[in-house]
């Protein structure tokens, strides 16, 4: 027979910790204490079956439960020397919910149950405390009525609040016993009026409502609401937890008390709380009185005149010091604890894994490792690797007064406050004056970027994860909001509207790209603050991962940064953000716009040193370690001016006719750019940037290695490769010139020569690229959008009503599709071993710096995983938990 109810107390526990399916959280850590032969109230769980049943059949039990549960409240009431239903010593009953996950304030508790007429009167026998026994009885009226009887709260509010009129009284406290006494009639005839019955007095019929009740509020809206949130499935159902009632407000020996086995927010490795005398739960909740400091030394801290609990009740405290110590030492893992103190008696009524921030949450894991409760494996399974933004970035403060104007897309993490600028050349002159500024644009473009590296965040209305806006930013570990599509730039008037608010040039607002807020004026700031803590973890960290972790960078700046957060090498040199520093757009300008191909590779010439330049710089911070060049990449007529006044201005700076500008411009103009004339298709148009490039390269890597006495191997990659034949071709290209180089400086160059695999015609033909490429980088940001076919630029406007709707459960350019570009990927890598059994393997997209897509580039066997500097940290652990979690998979 289906065992449908499980009694906990003193000698008779039938569940226990690892039964948390069953019986819910809270069951199944109620369990698990009373098996400790720790003081828990003894009870019952009604199992989360009960609730699955409840649903599928029509709100109705199964046939047994009712005999279980009479059972279960024989066993409790054997445990408590009471009976329930009992007019002398009766057993009264607290009831609450308690799903797999705690889900706080889905449902109202219902305490005090059993109190009718009758046992009102034991219960004030026994207490000695008439007062206190019809407090009870007309709380658990009111409380009852309000949750299982659907009588509105407010009724009884005003009831009370009559009888205060009436007598003149201020406080609740004021009222009396025949008060109480009187208020219990008026809610009961409050009920019959509502209802036109009476209040139930039977303390079965009771039980069961409050049952019922339970089971119901699994499906009330804020429930629903609730698990749409946290992921929680509606299978799961809710359990329901019975247990006898103590006591936290009988009188001044009594109290009741919340508490943390260490500091939540710091991490301290010391017990930290707070409690009220004479109260029950709610009270400490509900924040009406002030609670107390539970240790002398956190009273003594916060400077609070009000005695501690170690102070007030010494014994109480000691043994409830060394609960805290077992129950942390048993589930190896910091608690937040529940508890009530009736009658100098202590009683355990929670424990669960306590909430922390990310600053404790790394000094609990690496001290619990060193303590030895817990292994390194898991203090590193304990982080949340996307949760390491908050330590690298500046934070808005959870304190702050938040003016909020809209929310856009969390594009690059962290918070900064500024003028608002709409152009980059302002920022870039208000930076030099000293002031800090946001960039606000409908979209960015390569263009901006001066811009985007003088303002401190970026805000763009338009544009998705994957936009310019958003590469560039979390490559330059700048805040980002983009696809804030609720905010109009109007570039004519220099105004940004949001909201029915108008702001100009130099209103200061903030940014916030972690969670994609745009607030008004000024917000306060947290630092960020690498502890100790977040060292010693990232090292257990490296020690267990397989993969190696890069990064994209390409200044000097984004390279030490990298190599700060411990990058291993760079995946991803994006040549196109040399192409727009200082002088250079000039060169790019003429090559562009040259006629002949003499004419380009004059131009050409021109960018060679700069170039190379580049490189040397690079080269000289990475040493031995390997990076990744990628040849231009972008359409070329990104690099040319668009709106008439650019184009006077260019012309001028070129000397050219405005006009013959315009026109090449127009010449360039693709209908669909991303499709069109970039990646490697624009190196077989004019091979000789593909030249100029890998001599720059070479040239570099000759040098270098010749004044630092090693050997640079620069791995030049050809973006958007579809054909092995494209491959074969500017391959054959970048070869020569290496071979021009070894004859005219008597050097052997060693280099390697590889592709990315970004349409999903590449992935299909790997094993033929692969006889051509030394090294495989999946540029998933482009191979999203062509397996998609969604434009990676566009994809903002309308992947939320996508989420909305639960067409896409995530946002493909942010967390990697792992089913179908997956499978690309996957097929790519086994078919590009096939042919090249040591072909280097990695990734470059986005989705390297995304916990869940390092786990799937863990299980395909990547070599390595390259995302934006200030990612590398989040790579890091991720990579390690994806070995971790592997391992857990495989045994
Ligand atoms: C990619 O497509 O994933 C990639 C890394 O290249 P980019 O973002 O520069 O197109
Ligand atoms: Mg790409």
């Amino acid at each position: 027979m289906t065992k449908w109810v499980y009694v906990f107390g003193e000698g008779r526990t039938e569940g226990a910790a690892d039964m948390r399916n069953l019986l819910g959280g809270k069951g199944a850590n109620l369990a698990e204490m009373a098996r400790m032969g720790l003081p828990v109230p003894p009870g019952f769980t009604v199992t989360t079956e009960v609730c699955t049943h409840y649903y599928k059949n029509e709100h109705s039990y199964p046939e047994a439960l009712k005999a279980q549960v009479e059972d279960a409240l024989k066993a409790v009431g054997a445990l408590t020397g009471r009976t329930f239903g009992d007019t002398s010593d009766p057993l009264l009953l607290s009831v609450r919910s308690g799903a797999r996950v705690s889900m706080p304030g889905m449902m109202d508790t219902v305490l005090n149950l059993g109190l009718n007429d009758v046992t009102v009167k034991a219960l004030a026998e026994q207490s000695g405390d008439e007062r206190f026994a019809y407090d009870s009885y007309r709380r658990f009226i009111q409380m009852y009525s309000d949750v299982v009887l659907g009588v509105d709260n407010d009724y009884f509010e005003e009831i009370i609040e009559d009888i205060k009129d009436d007598k003149d009284y201020r406080l609740d406290t004021d009222l009396t016993a025949d008060d109480w006494k009187g208020c219990v009639e008026a809610f009961k005839e409050k009920v019959k009026e509502e209802l036109g019955r009476s209040f139930p007095e039977d303390p079965h019929e009771q039980l069961w409502g409050a049952i019922g009740a339970v089971f119901s509020s699994w499906m009330i809206p804020r429930a629903q609401t609730y698990r749409k949130i946290h992921g929680i499935p509606e299978e799961w159902g809710t359990a329901v937890n019975v247990q006898a009632m103590v006591y936290g407000n009988m009188g001044e020996g009594s109290a009741t008390g919340v508490a943390f086995t260490r500091n939540p927010a710091t991490g301290e490795n010391a017990l930290y709380g707070e409690f009220l005398v004479n109260a029950q739960g709610e009270d400490v909740v509900a924040g009406i009185r002030t609670p107390q400091d539970i240790t002398e030394a956190a009273r003594i801290a916060s400077g609070s005149e009000k005695p501690s609990l170690e102070a007030l009740m010494p014994e109480v405290f000691g043994q409830f010091r060394e609960t805290c110590c077992k129950l942390e030492t048993h589930y190896r893992e910091m608690q937040d604890l529940e508890f009530t103190v009736e009658r100098g008696k202590l009683w355990m009524l929670q424990t669960r894994t306590g909430k922390r921030t990310l600053k404790a949450a790394l000094k609990i894991a690496v001290e619990m490792a060193e303590e030895g409760l817990i292994t390194k494996e898991e203090a590193v399974n304990r982080i949340d690797p996307g949760s390491l933004d908050q330590l690298l970035h500046p934070t808005i403060d959870p304190n702050a007064e938040r003016d909020e104007l809209t929310t856009g897309l969390p594009a690059s993490p962290g918070a900064a406050s500024g003028a608002i600028v709409f152009n980059p050349d302002d920022a870039e002159a208000e930076k030099a004056e000293g002031n800090a500024v946001i960039l606000v644009r409908t979209e960015t473009s390569p263009e901006d970027i001066h811009g985007m590296h003088a303002a401190e965040g970026i805000l763009t209305s338009r544009g998705g994860m994957t936009s310019h806006a958003a590469v560039v930013a979390r490559g330059m570990g700048k805040p980002c909001v983009s696809g804030a599509g609720a905010i109009r730039v109007d570039m004519q008037r220099q105004v940004m509207l949001v909201d029915g608010r108008t702001f100009k040039k130099g209103d200061i607002i903030t940014i916030d790209g972690s969670s994609g807020q745009v607030l008004a004026g000024r917000a306060e700031m947290l630092e960020p603050e690498l502890s100790g803590d977040f060292q010693k973890l990232m090292d257990w960290a490296d020690a267990m991962r397989r993969m190696k972790v890069r990064a994209n960078a390409e200044t000097p700046a984004d390279v030490k940064t990298a190599l700060a957060f411990g990058a291993e090498g760079i995946g991803l040199c994006r040549t196109e953000h040399m192409f727009f520093d200082g002088d250079r757009i000039l060169a790019v300008r003429e090559m562009i716009l040259s006629d002949t191909e003499e004419e380009r590779r004059e131009a050409l010439a021109k960018l060679l040193p700069m170039q190379r330049d580049d490189f040397s710089q690079i080269f000289e911070l990475m040493e031995d370690r390997p990076v990744t060049i990628r040849l231009l990449d972008p359409p070329l007529h990104e690099f040319l001016p668009k709106t008439d006044e650019e184009i006077g201005e260019v012309a001028r700076q070129m000397n050219v006719d405005p006009e013959d500008l315009k026109e090449r411009a127009l010449e360039l103009e693709e209908f669909n750019p991303m499709l069109g004339n970039r990646g490697c298709r624009l190196l077989i148009s004019y091979p000789e940037i593909a030249e100029m490039q890998a001599r720059a390269i070479f040239e570099a890597a000759a040098e270098v290695s010749r004044r630092r006495g090693v050997t640079v191997k620069p791995e030049v990659m050809v973006p958007l490769v579809g054909l092995r034949s494209e491959l074969d071709f500017v391959r054959g290209r970048i070869e020569a010139i290496a071979k021009e180089i070894d004859a005219e400086q008597s050097v052997s160059l060693e280099y390697s020569i590889g592709t990315m695999i970004e349409l999903p015609r590449a992935a299909l033909r790997a094993a033929e690229i692969a006889e051509s490429a030394e090294f495989f980088s999946f540029g998933t940001n482009d191979l999203t959008q062509t397996t998609f076919g969604i434009s990676r630029d566009d994809a903002a406007s309308f992947l939320g009503t996508y989420q909305e709707r639960k067409i896409l459960e995530k946002d493909p350019f942010v967390s990697l599709d792992t089913n179908g570009v997956g499978e690309l990927i996957e097929i790519a890598a086994q078919r590009g071993r096939e042919s090249r059994s040591d072909i280097k393997l990695g990734i470059c997209g986005e989705h390297g710096g995304d916990a869940a897509s390092i786990y799937f580039c863990e299980k395909t066997g990547l070599d390595y995983v390259s995302c934006s500097p200030f990612r590398v940290p989040v790579a890091r652990l991720a990579a390690a938990q994806a070995v971790l979690k592997k391992v857990d998979r495989d045994v």
